[in-house]
C-alpha cells in the first residue's frame, strides 16, 4: 500500500489537470457590418450611394481540450492598423477571454478600413458610429462563436484555382515595374479549406477558406459597397452546403495577384467569387480528417528594417524638382529631417502566428499585404502535411516584398519602389519599402514557430 501511494498521488495530479473535454470544439458566429450609405469607402475613396452586397464579421472559434483556444475573424474590410488590432483584440480578451484571436482582412477596396475605438477612419459622426457598432460587432461574433462551440471533427482541404494573376510586369526598356496581368509571374493557384463537422449532426457548421488576390474586380468607379469575390465566394459555398453554415474567408499573401479582371464589374466579381466558392467546395469534398485532437498557438515578433534613405545630393536634386508638389516635399522634408539627425527610418512591426495541429495542418498568419512568393515558401518548407497562410491579419503597414523585387531599388514599381521614383512606400512613414534582407527576417521568425525536430509530416 504504502508503496503504491506515490503512484496515486500522481494519478490525482495529473486528473487535475485533465480537460473538461477531449477533442476539439468550434463554433462559428457572423454579423452584418455593412456602413449606411453615404459612408466613405476605399480604395479609392469615395462617397458610397448604395450597397451591392453585404459586408460581413465572421467567426470561427477553436478549442481543444487542453484550454488552447483561437478566435479566427474574417472581415470584409480593408484593412486596419496595429493599434487598432492591439486594442480590439485586447477588448476581445478581456471581455470574451479568449487570448488569441486572428482578425483577417479580405482587402475589399469597395468597404472601409477599421479605426480604433472613437477614431474612426473616417471622420464624421456616422463614420464612428459604424466604426464603433463594427468592433462591437466583431467582440459579439467572437462571444458568440465560443459560447456556441461544441465537439467537432476537422478536415482539411485544397483544390486548384485562381482568381487573379500576378500583377508586376517588368518594362523591357527601362527594368521599371508596372502594374498590369502578368499571367506568367508568381501567384497561389490555389485555396485552402478547412472544415468544421459538428459531432452532434455529422454536418459542416463552418468553412474556413483562404485564397490569395487583391479584391478589385469591383471597379473602383462604383459607388457601391461590396465584399468582391470573397463575399460572392462565401454565398456560392452556402447555396450548396446551406445558409446555416459559416463561411469565413481568410485573404492569403495576395500582395502582388490582382483579381481578374481588374476594376471591371461587379457581375464579373460575382462570377470569380463564383468559380472559388465551386473550387472550395471541391477542395471541401476531397478533404481529409484532421486526426489530431489539440492544438498549439505560436506567435513571434521582429521588426523588418527600412530601406535606407536617399544621399543628401539626391534629396538636394529632388527637392528642387518636387518643390511645388505639397505631398512629396512633405516626404522630402520628413527625410531631411532624419539625415540632419543621423536617424533611419522606422521600421515596420512584423507579428507571425501559427496555429499548429501536430503535423498536419498549420494556419500562419502574418500582417501587410506579403507578396505570394512567401504563401508559396511556407508550403513548400513548412513541416506540416497542410498548410493555410493569411497575410492582411491583425495590423497593416503596406507591402512587404521579397528580396528580388527590393534588390530592384528605385525600379521596384508600386509595391517595393524607392526614391528617385514614388512608389507607394515612399508615401508610408517608412519613407520606402522594407530594406534588402527582409526576406530573411520573415523566413527565420515563420521557422521558429514550426516544430524544430526532424520527424517527418503525418
Ligand atoms: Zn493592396
Amino acid at each position: 500500500m504504502i508503496t503504491r501511494l506515490p503512484i496515486i498521488f500522481i494519478c490525482l495530479s495529473a486528473l487535475s489537470f485533465l480537460p473538461s473535454h477531449a477533442g476539439i470544439r468550434a463554433g462559428a458566429a457572423e454579423q452584418e457590418i455593412t456602413p449606411a450609405t453615404g459612408l466613405e469607402i476605399q480604395h479609392y475613396f469615395r462617397k458610397s450611394i448604395g450597397i451591392r452586397d453585404p459586408l460581413f464579421a465572421r467567426c470561427l472559434y477553436l478549442e481543444d481540450g487542453a484550454g488552447n483556444a483561437v478566435a479566427v475573424v474574417g472581415l470584409d474590410l480593408i484593412m486596419a492598423s496595429f493599434e487598432t488590432c492591439d486594442q480590439l483584440r485586447a477588448e476581445i480578451r478581456k471581455k470574451c477571454g479568449v487570448t488569441h484571436t486572428l482578425l483577417n482582412f479580405s482587402h475589399t477596396h469597395a468597404s472601409a478600413a477599421l479605426g480604433p475605438r472613437g477614431r474612426s477612419t473616417v471622420s464624421n459622426d456616422q463614420g464612428s458610429r459604424w466604426n464603433d457598432q463594427t468592433l462591437d460587432a466583431i467582440i459579439a461574433v467572437v462571444t458568440e462563436a465560443r459560447k456556441e462551440s461544441e465537439p467537432v471533427t476537422l478536415r482539411a482541404g485544397r483544390a486548384g484555382v485562381q482568381v487573379g494573376f500576378n500583377r508586376r510586369l517588368v518594362n523591357a526598356n527601362n527594368g521599371h515595374v508596372f502594374m498590369g496581368v502578368n499571367r506568367k509571374g508568381p501567384a497561389v493557384p490555389w485555396v485552402n479549406v478547412l472544415v468544421a463537422d459538428s459531432t452532434r449532426t455529422g454536418k459542416p457548421l463552418a468553412v474556413l477558406f483562404e485564397h490569395a488576390a487583391h479584391p478589385v474586380i469591383v471597379p473602383h468607379t462604383s459607388k457601391l459597397t461590396s465584399a468582391d469575390f470573397p463575399g460572392a465566394a462565401g454565398k456560392r459555398i452556402r447555396e450548396v452546403l446551406g445558409k446555416e453554415v459559416i463561411t469565413v474567408f481568410g485573404q492569403g499573401c495576395g500582395g502582388n495577384i490582382n483579381g481578374f479582371p481588374l476594376r471591371s464589374t461587379h457581375q464579373k466579381a460575382e462570377e470569380a467569387g463564383h468559380r472559388l466558392g465551386d473550387a472550395t467546395l471541391k477542395a471541401i469534398e476531397s478533404s481529409e480528417r484532421i486526426k489530431a485532437t489539440g492544438f498549439t498557438i505560436r506567435s513571434a515578433t521582429v521588426t523588418l528594417p527600412s530601406a535606407p534613405l536617399p544621399n543628401r545630393e539626391l534629396l538636394a536634386e529632388m527637392m528642387d524638382l518636387e518643390k511645388k508638389n505639397t505631398g512629396r516635399m512633405k516626404q522630402l522634408l520628413q527625410i531631411e529631417k532624419l539625415l540632419e539627425r543621423g536617424e533611419k527610418p522606422p521600421g515596420r512591426r512584423f507579428d507571425a502566428h501559427a496555429v499548429m495541429f501536430g503535423r498536419e495542418w498549420c494556419l500562419t498568419t502574418m500582417p501587410h499585404e506579403m507578396f505570394c512568393q512567401y504563401e508559396l515558401w511556407i508550403d513548400k518548407h513548412a513541416p506540416f502535411r497542410r498548410t493555410m497562410t493569411f497575410a492582411f491579419t491583425n495590423g497593416y503597414e503596406g507591402y512587404i516584398a521579397v528580396d528580388e523585387a527590393l534588390a530592384l531599388g528605385a525600379r521596384g514599381g508600386y509595391e517595393a519602389g524607392r526614391l528617385p521614383n514614388w512608389g507607394g512606400q515612399v508615401y508610408t512613414r517608412h519613407l520606402g519599402p522594407p530594406a534588402i534582407g527582409a526576406e530573411k527576417i520573415v523566413k527565420e521568425t515563420l521557422s521558429s514557430l514550426w516544430p524544430s525536430d526532424p520527424e517527418k509530416p503525418e
